[in-house]
């Protein structure tokens, strides 16, 4: 599974779902962030406040 990170943000949306809904339009190219490392966005969300996107939290619940 690919993470899209929205590092202005801080949120954490599914790469495949991420779309206009998610309101990332205005962040700044260097602030995005993919990636397919799980314990990495763990650790954004668990100890840097980071969120999980609402549109996308569905394909993100195995993060739970
Ligand atoms: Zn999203």
């Amino acid at each position: 599974m690919k993470y899209f990170i929205d590092h202005e943000k801080k949120k954490v949306h599914h790469s495949q779902h991420a779309g206009d809904q998610c309101e990332f339009s205005n962040t700044a190219i260097e602030n995005r962030e993919f990636t397919t490392n799980i314990t990495y966005v763990e650790r954004l969300i668990l100890q840097e406040n980071y969120a999980k996107c609402s549109y996308c939290r569905e394909v993100l619940i195995s993060l739970n």
